[in-house]
Parts: structure tokens; C-alpha cells; sequence
């Protein structure tokens, strides 16, 4: 089965693809946004077109994810790795400590920067098992007068995701979604601040979106750079400084696709036909192919494997990039194989993979 030609079966962990629909309007728009005689880059932050791209991407985020008002909704810079040092800057007292649950290496990076600021501990960890896993919502370990308690619901480089979220009580629940945000219903209310770097399911890099409950917001260490503390963005409907002004219209446009594909429910029955293929694949091979995750806590948005030898891998791999498949490489921190099936992916492009696994576990057994 054949995409659109030129467009590739792209299944880059991040940036990642992107809906050909999206890049088609943000083309045509591109010289002149409607009306101005300039594109979405060359127009003021300030001025009134512009800012109606600004609400209208809060808005369309605020209805699909359903957010309450209680909440604000923030667009920053400096991708998910600043939220690792903000977070703690602004939320770890002294006198209280973090608890971290360590799912990966992005667990890793976000705990190794809070350590900076002040007092924090594993709340669980998967480390053990290599990652393979999720830790049991009721075996998490904290206290509760703890500062928060920090997640990431998606481990990108591992293929685990989270299936149900803790309860977690006055503690303040903060999770990393960087590659899973938008890509199922979740409940928001659960949560005191998400927070996703836009490059997998939202847009393009170079924006930061973050959700933050607004007692929260109330409660941060003052005695930190104005960049730096969520208010400052939350009091300037994040206009502080210039924004990212074209990577926001695009996170706008790609959130009006997703509610004309029927919005997260709908998206969500897609990433699971999608992950389907593929897992089937891996499942119905005999132990050809070894799935990394446990089976339950398995990711929609990685999925990652092993073939039984590094030749027999090396040539997989070779063979997918010839096939035009891209991106099928996994992180260079642990090799091996991964599809990437963000929302934008199309369904066709995980037939046509299952498709190939098959075809190339036939020829090589
Ligand atoms: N968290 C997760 C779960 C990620 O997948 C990534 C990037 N792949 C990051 C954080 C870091 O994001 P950024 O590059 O936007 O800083």
C-alpha cells in the first residue's frame, strides 16, 4: 500500500510527521496569511491577527482536552528539558522534597535536573527490569506533604506508557506527555501541571506546552528569573517575550485537524488499529521479533523491538530504510528497532510495516 507520493512513511520519534493536510493549508497561507500580503512569521506578536492565532490555538487545546478553567495554558520555549529544571525552580521548597518515577531515560534527565534545586527521591522505578515496565499505581512511594510527585506518561525511548495515572491526593501530579499528549482522552483534573515539547503529536519543535492548575501557580518560589517562573507567562497570556509564532499556528492548525478527525476518542480507536499492526506482527512471529514492553503497559506511540542477532537486525533495518521507511532506527542510547506512530501517522504506513515484518521474517527464517 503506497502513501501520497512524495510523502515518506515517516516514523521519526521526534520531530516526527506531520498531517499533510496541515502543511498543505500552512503552504498556501504561507505568503500571505489571510489577507495581510505576509506570512504567520512576519506578522507582530502584537497585533491583532496574530493574537487571534494565539487564543485560538489555547482555545482548540482548552476544548479537546477538555481543560477546566481552573487551569492555564501556557506556550514556552526551550522544549520538555527546560520544564526538567522549571519544575523543580519553581516547586521544590526548601524543607520538602520531589518524588520521581523512573520509567526511562527521560525520567532520568528530568530527576538528575531537580537534584540540582533541592531534595528528591525515586518514587518507584522500572530500572531493574530495563524499563520494560510501568510501576503499579499502588506501589508508588511518597509522602503527603511532598512538593509533587513527577511521571512521564510516555517513554519514548523505551515504548512504555502509562495505561492509568495515581491518585495522588494534595500532592500536586506532574507528568512529562511529551509523546503521548493528544493521542487519547486523559483526565486533566488528575493533574497539576503537563507539560509536552509540540514535536511528536502537537506541531513542530520550538514550542512548549504547558498546563498548569492555577493553585499551583500560586504556591512557586519567587526568587527566580522572570523567564523562568510560570506566572510571568500565565500573567501575559504567554507574551511575555515573542512567542514562537509560527510553530503555535501550527499547533493551532494541527488541533483543528484532530477535531475534524473526531477528536481524541477518535484519534485514540486509530493509534490503537495503528500499534495493532504492528504488535500483531511482532506477536504472531514466533519470537522472530521480541517486543521490549511488557504486554500491559505497552506504548501506541513506540513501539519498539529486537531481532534475535545484530546481523539479522542490521539487515532489517537496511532493508526498512530501502523500503522507504524512515526513522525505524531505535535511540542511539539502546539501538535495536522503533516505530514511532504518532497521531499524524497514517494508518497505512503501519499496514504497509506490519506488511514488510512479515515479508522479511518470511525470508529470513
Ligand atoms: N520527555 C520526553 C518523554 C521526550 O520524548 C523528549 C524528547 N524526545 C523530551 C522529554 C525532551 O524534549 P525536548 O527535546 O523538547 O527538550
Amino acid at each position: 500500500m503506497k502513501l501520497q507520493v512524495p510523502r515518506a512513511y515517516n516514523f521519526n520519534a521526534g520531530p516526527s510527521a506531520l498531517p499533510l493536510s496541515v502543511l498543505e493549508k500552512a503552504q498556501a497561507e504561507l505568503i500571505d496569511f489571510r489577507g495581510t500580503g505576509m506570512s504567520v512569521m512576519e506578522l507582530s506578536h502584537r497585533s491583532r491577527t496574530y493574537e487571534e492565532v494565539h487564543n485560538q490555538a489555547i482555545n482548540s487545546l482548552k476544548d479537546l482536552l477538555s481543560i477546566p478553567d481552573s487551569y492555564e495554558i501556557l506556550f514556552l520555549q526551550g522544549g520538555a528539558s527546560l520544564q526538567f529544571s522549571m519544575i523543580p525552580m519553581n516547586f521544590l521548597k526548601s524543607g520538602k522534597k520531589a518524588g520521581y518515577v523512573m520509567t526511562g531515560s527521560w525520567s532520568e534527565k528530568a530527576f538528575s535536573e531537580a537534584k540540582l534545586f533541592g531534595d528528591v527521591f525515586h518514587a518507584a522505578s522500572t530500572k531493574d527490569g530495563n524499563y520494560r515496565g510501568i510501576p503499579k499505581v499502588d506501589h508508588l512511594k511518597y509522602d503527603v506533604d511532598d512538593a509533587y510527585l513527577h511521571l512521564t506518561s510516555n517513554n519514548t525511548i523505551y515504548g512504555t506508557q502509562w495505561k492509568d495515572f495515581p491518585d495522588s491526593g494534595d500532592v500536586p501530579l506532574i507528568a512529562d506527555m511529551s509523546s503521548d499528549i493528544l493521542s487519547k482522552p486523559i483526565d486533566v483534573n488528575k493533574f497539576s501541571l503537563i507539560y509536552a515539547g509540540a514535536q511528536k503529536n502537537l506541531g513542530p519543535s520550538g514550542v512548549t506546552v504547558v498546563i498548569i492548575r492555577k493553585d499551583l501557580l500560586e504556591q512557586a518560589n519567587t526568587s527566580i528569573p522572570t523567564m523562568l517562573k510560570y506566572s510571568t507567562h500565565a500573567k501575559n497570556n504567554s507574551l511575555y517575550n515573542t512567542p514562537p509564532t509560527f510553530g503555535i499556528y501550527m499547533l493551532g492548525e494541527v488541533l483543528n485537524w484532530v477535531r475534524e478527525l473526531g477528536g481524541l476518542t477518535a484519534i485514540s480507536q486509530r493509534n490503537e488499529q495503528k500499534a495493532k499492526f504492528i504488535y500483531d506482527a511482532i506477536d504472531s512471529s514466533n519470537d522472530f521479533y521480541a517486543g521490549h514492553a511488557e504486554k500491559d503497559c505497552r506504548s501506541l506511540m513506540n513501539i519498539t523491538f529486537n531481532l534475535k542477532t545484530a546481523e539479522l537486525e542490521k539487515k532489517f533495518l537496511e532493508q526498512a530504510k530501502q523500503e522507504g521507511f524512515v526513522g525505524v532506527n531505535g535511540h542511539r542510547s539502546i539501538g535495536g528497532c522503533r516505530v514511532s506512530s504518532y497521531n499524524a501517522v497514517p494508518l497505512e504506513a503501519c499496514q504497509a510495516f506490519s506488511e514488510f515484518m512479515i515479508d522479511f521474517q518470511t525470508k529470513n527464517s
